[in-house]
């Protein structure tokens, strides 16, 4: 049998990025002489094994064929007959499809090299349009390597079109669109993803709701950039210049899904779209079966970031509803990560990027107040269950109205 590594590994050399995880594939091998040398299986019906000291993927050279709708609509053939070449043209892209042995030889036949010193992600054969996760494979690839000046073939970016346009996209099972999406969104430029989406017409099949935030106008005075959709992938880029963690990063693609629903004789002005755009966060968070954090952050975010901006000015009861909405008690992380989302979307608008974003300190103290309620003296004083309850929230609110005195004098 003979070894070679495959995909990334290669890839990310090649770019000079470091490797990760690598791949294998295994010509000339049947699946007992695999198991005979020790590696493990990964699948019943698939022929992946792991290694059984390093624990990195073989893979059976094999060929693939598509026989219906959907993931499940693939047959695999893996036998030693399969060469290196046709395991390869079954790959997505030509920068993913090039193998080496271990003196370095590089293999090599659909021109991954040229395509990467042109910077160009291209399929590899018409085969590509088999397996429509592909598209947000190659959308997640662009957001990557947006950065080393990486753009799509534009005849790739027309099979992209043309999957998106057969239906075949929502075929996708949500597990598998969800570990692209969420890969996708934290690459340093997770905006460059949806674009990409965007304009091979993916992102109206996946989420028509964002999509529909573009030629969505707002107040200039607000937002100078006009465009919800612009705003939206600007608040994308700056939850990633700023690092932030993935439940941030998709309450920030979605924080303004409502703007899409405003009457157009209401426009630019967006009245209660914090409450209208609810429903469609639950959509977005439901249809990927997106991991609880997520949609909980998605949807406090969305009903609450016009209140976090205007935190200054809010009424001491209210800045207590907040926080007892936030349950700011017992999950003080998940506010700090709400406070991010908003500080997010106020810089992502143009010109205004670097500007200060003052509520996020007063929101953290308003926390910090009405944290520091101590409830011992409550119960010595013999309050107990729902009583309890209201006695402690007169004194957060009285803690809320000294802090908000305080912070204005
Ligand atoms: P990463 O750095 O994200 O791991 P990778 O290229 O190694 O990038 P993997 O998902 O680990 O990506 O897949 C390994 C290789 O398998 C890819 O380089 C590609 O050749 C192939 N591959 C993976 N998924 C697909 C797919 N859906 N269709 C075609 N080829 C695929
Ligand atoms: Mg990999």
């Amino acid at each position: 049998m003979q070894i070679y590594k495959v995909g990334g590994a290669i890839r990310d050399r090649l770019l000079g990025k470091p490797v990760t995880d690598i791949d294998w594939v295994v010509v000339g091998a049947t699946t007992e002489e695999m198991l005979a040398k020790g590696f493990r299986p990964v699948g019943a019906d698939f022929p992946v094994f792991l290694h059984p000291k390093s624990g990195e993927e073989y893979a059976l050279a094999r060929t693939e064929r598509k026989s219906g709708r959907g993931y499940g609509g693939f047959t695999f053939h893996a036998s030693p007959e399969v060469t290196l070449e046709e395991d390869l043209i079954r790959r997505d892209l030509t920068i993913n499809a090039m193998a080496e042995d271990d003196q370095q030889n590089l293999t090599d036949p659909y021109h991954g090299q040229r395509d990467l010193e042109a910077r160009l992600l291209r399929h590899v054969s018409p085969a590509f349009a088999e397996d429509p996760l592909r598209v947000l494979r190659v959308a997640r690839f662009a957001a990557r390597y947006a950065e080393l000046g990486f753009t799509v073939a534009p005849e790739t970016l027309e099979l992209m079109r043309q999957l998106s346009e057969s239906g075949e996209l929502e075929a996708l099972t949500a597990e598998r669109s969800w570990k692209e999406i969420s890969r996708a969104l934290m690459e340093d430029q997770p905006q460059v993803f949806i674009e990409v989406l965007r304009e091979c017409g993916a992102l109206k099949v996946l989420m028509p709701e964002v999509d529909a935030l573009f030629g969505v106008p707002q107040p200039e005075a607000h937002h100078p950039e006009i465009d919800t959709g612009v705003h939206t992938l600007s608040v994308l880029e700056q939850a990633a210049q700023h690092k932030q963690p993935l439940t941030v990063r998709w309450a920030c693609l979605l924080h303004d899904l409502g703007k899409g629903l405003t009457p157009e004789e209401e426009w630019p002005r967006h009245i209660a779209h914090e409450h209208t755009g609810l429903k469609l966060i639950k959509a977005v968070n439901e249809r990927f079966k997106a991991p609880k954090d997520c949609q909980e952050l998605a949807l406090l975010v969305g009903k609450y970031h016009t209140h976090g901006h205007r935190a200054l000015e809010l009424k001491a009861s209210t800045l207590l509803e907040l926080l007892q909405s936030f349950d700011v008690y017992r999950r003080p992380q998940r506010f700090e990560e709400f406070i991010a989302a908003c500080e997010m979307d106020a810089r992502g608008r143009k010109g205004l990027e670097q500007r200060s974003y003052p509520q996020a300190d007063y929101l953290r103290g308003a926390a910090t107040a009405a944290r520091s309620v101590a409830v011992q003296p409550l119960l010595e004083k013999g309050f107990n269950g729902p009583e309890l309850g209201e006695a402690i929230k007169r004194e957060r609110l009285k803690a809320l109205k000294v802090y908000k005195e305080n912070a204005s004098a």
